[in-house]
Parts: C-alpha cells; sequence; structure tokens
C-alpha cells in the first residue's frame, strides 16, 4: 500500500513499537501504588513528563496532563477552562474558528446550551483565520479562544502567537489543538504563547489512545474527568505509563524526523502537486501551500466524485481520504472545505493526501500516474452506485 492517509494516522514507528513493548514489560506496575513496583513506574512517569516538558518547551513537567488522546485533551481543554473562568465570574463567551476538528467544535456547541455564548469565526479563502476578525469577535465577556495550529484537511496554519498576545493582553485564555502539527512543524508552547495545547501520539508515530495536554501553570481550570488524584488532580484514572512511554519517544523521534528530513517532506508533497497539476487537466489545489504543513496537500478534481476516487484508489493499492478520516462515509463536503467557500461539486470532488516520513519519492510519481489514468477514465464512466453523487448530499 502507498500510505498517503497519514494526517488520519501515522504508522507506529518500530523504535516506538519496541518502547511500548519494553514499557509494558518494565512498568506495569500502578503508578499511584506506594510498593516498589508502582514506585518505579512512577518515577518512569515523572521521567516521561519531564521529557514532553522539554519537547514542547513547557516551563514545568507539572504542566504536562497525559490523556486518552486529542478528542479528550480538547473537550477538556475546552469546557474545562469555560467553566473555571464563568465560575471565577470572568464571563461566558468562547471563540473558536469555522475549521476546527468535532473534538473542539462540539464541545463548543454544548456549552453554548449551557449558558455560554459562542463565536464561530470565518476563514479566508486559503482556509486562515483573519487576525481583525479575532479582534473584532473579542467581548468584555469573552474567557476563551480556541483555534487550531494546523489543519487536518487542508494543513493551514494559523496565526496562534498574535492571537494569544491579543488575548492575553485582555486576560483572555487560548486554546491551541496541535494535533496535527507535531513532527510537521515546531511545537513551542512559550513561542505560541498558548494556556492550553492539544496532542495525540498516533499522529505522530506512536500509539492509538494517548494524549497530552499542556495546561499552563495558573490557567483556571474545572478538572472533567473526576476521580482519584491522578495528574495532579487534572484528569482522574489510572495513567496509562507503557503508553506513555511510547508517545515520549514517539514525540523525540517525530521531531527528529522533522529536524532531519522535514525539508524532503514538503519536497514530495510539493513535486506530488505538481505532477499532479501538470497530468491531471481540472485539478486545483485546495487552501496555501505556502503556509501549510509540508506533508498536506487538498486536491480537487472537475467532474468526479471524492467516494468513487477513493475507493478506487484503494483497489489499486493508494490510501487517501476525502474531508477528514472520520467522515469517510459522508456525502456532504466537510465543514472545513464549505467554510473555504467551496461548492458541493467542488468539495465533493476533493481528496487529501497527507504524506509520512516513510513515503518514497517513487511512490509519489506513481500515485500521480494511476491519478493521471484513472480521473479520465471516471470523467467519462462515472461509476453508477451513486449517481448522481451530489444528490445525496443535499439530503
Ligand atoms: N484534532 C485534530 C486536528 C485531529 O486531526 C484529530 C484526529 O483526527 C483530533 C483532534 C482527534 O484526535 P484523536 O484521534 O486522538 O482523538
Amino acid at each position: 500500500m502507498i500510505n498517503l492517509d497519514q494526517n488520519a494516522t501515522t504508522p507506529v514507528a518500530d523504535e516506538v513499537l519496541a518502547e511500548l513493548v519494553r514499557c509494558t514489560r518494565e512498568y506495569d506496575g500502578n503508578s499511584s501504588s506506594g510498593h516498589s513496583i508502582g514506585v518505579k513506574a512512577g518515577s518512569f512517569l515523572d521521567e516521561c513528563r519531564k521529557r514532553v516538558a522539554r519537547a514542547l518547551n513547557a516551563k514545568l513537567p507539572s504542566e504536562i496532563v497525559f490523556t486518552s488522546g486529542g478528542t479528550e485533551s480538547d473537550n477538556t481543554a475546552v469546557e474545562g477552562i469555560a467553566y473555571a473562568m464563568q465560575q471565577a465570574g470572568r464571563g461566558n463567551h468562547l471563540i473558536t474558528s469555522a475549521i476546527e476538528h468535532r473534538a473542539v467544535l462540539a464541545p463548543c456547541e454544548f456549552l453554548t446550551k449551557h449558558g455560554f455564548e459562542l463565536t464561530v469565526l470565518p476563514v479566508n479563502e486559503v482556509g486562515c483565520v483573519r487576525f481583525e476578525d479575532v479582534q473584532k469577535a473579542l467581548r468584555p465577556t469573552t474567557i476563551l479562544v480556541s483555534v487550531m495550529l494546523a489543519n487536518n484537511e487542508i494543513g493551514t496554519i494559523q496565526p496562534i502567537s498574535e492571537i494569544s498576545r491579543l488575548a492575553r493582553a485582555r486576560g483572555i485564555c487560548v486554546h491551541t489543538d496541535a494535533v496535527q502539527a507535531v513532527g510537521k512543524l515546531p511545537v513551542d508552547v512559550q513561542a505560541l504563547g498558548v494556556h492550553a495545547l492539544s496532542l495525540s501520539a498516533h499522529k505522530f508515530y506512536g500509539p492509538k489512545g494517548v494524549g497530552v495536554l499542556y495546561l499552563q501553570q495558573g490557567t483556571p481550570f474545572t478538572p472533567f474527568m473526576l476521580g482519584g488524584t491522578h495528574e495532579h488532580n487534572y484528569r482522574a484514572g489510572t495513567v496509562a505509563v507503557p503508553q506513555i512511554g511510547a508517545l515520549a519517544k514517539a514525540l523525540e523521534y517525530a521531531e527528529g524526523k522533522r529536524q532531519k528530513y522535514g525539508a524532503e517532506l514538503r519536497r514530495l508533497r510539493d513535486l506530488l502537486i505538481s505532477l499532479v497539476l501538470e497530468k491531471v487537466p481540472g485539478s486545483h489545489v485546495n487552501g496555501d501551500v505556502k503556509h501549510c504543513t509540508p506533508n498536506t496537500a487538498s486536491i480537487r478534481f472537475d467532474g468526479v466524485y471524492g467516494g468513487h476516487l477513493l475507493r478506487k484508489l484503494d483497489t489499486l493499492g493508494v490510501l487517501a481520504s476525502a474531508g477528514s478520516a472520520c467522515m469517510w462515509e459522508r456525502t456532504k463536503p466537510s465543514h472545513v472545505l464549505t467554510a473555504l467557500g467551496l461548492t458541493d461539486e467542488q468539495g465533493g470532488g476533493t481528496l487529501r493526501f497527507s504524506l509520512g516520513y516513510d513515503n518514497s519519492e517513487a511512490e509519489i510519481r506513481e500515485v500521480a500516474n494511476i491519478l493521471a489514468r484513472v480521473v479520465p477514465e471516471m470523467r467519462r464512466n462515472p461509476p453508477a452506485e451513486v449517481s448522481p453523487p451530489l444528490a445525496r448530499a443535499s439530503h
């Protein structure tokens, strides 16, 4: 298989898998237990927390909270900060963007049913939040701005440090979903100036089911998961020490790859784009590749339904995605493509290609050749099973 769907998930790197196995054998105790096996697991957890803090340039290891992944980190950040700020009498207004992952949008929408107000910022035609729109949206009651660092579908990078400066000057908290950034962009919490930041190990060559919530010391926060005193009372539940060991390893692995091979990743992505645009007439790039994660290309094909193309590519050994992975079965274009101003036809004809460090130039050339053959064929003979494809989308 040629895996160009690595924003959905990355393969676990060999050395990360070895670390997962080692940690499962060596640190199998409950890190809260007072006996020797528990203390051993607890000390290793402390060491991992320090390593993750160092990798993210957090000031303190205690600012790192381990979670079950990106969705939990996002939900916890949004709700935990919103409720704490509201209880402190600071207001009830939240700001987010139209291209956030559902893991941020859904808790924001949930809060509007519980006394909060929400502004959803639009994006420009290449998928960037406009700084002036953030300025205009601020109110005396604004308590939280949550805007992602890099988008999962089109890869555009958002102006987080500018937003943080603006918000901090008014005592407003800032959260960023950086799930798609690790291994592709530098992730430095102090340079970004955020109060909270979410990560998920399976997006950077680690295992599924483990993530990080960075929470700057002193950030108002009401815990979401209640129970024991784990994770400095921020997240109850027996701590997944072996998975955290693998996450720490994966974070270092992905950052090492980025530093060594980030430019090559971008070169391959750019090569894919130029070959496709050259070989497939009626293909276009969505978003702004210059201001985008180096591995992501969102390409739309006139007169083709993305769902059909994806299935065809799958049978030919190529993995890609339409919109985000969790939305594979959807017939309506994703909210991200719609927010860019694309029509149903344009959004419906879009595929996301997301590369990883294991892809080669030969693979990229092969995918471009396959598309050059398959797209015109599909235009001439559209598959019959969903016809007309977008008729379903309008229901
Ligand atoms: N945020 C973004 C930007 C994502 O791409 C994803 C996963 O697709 C998530 C959050 C959710 O992360 P997880 O799969 O770890 O729950």
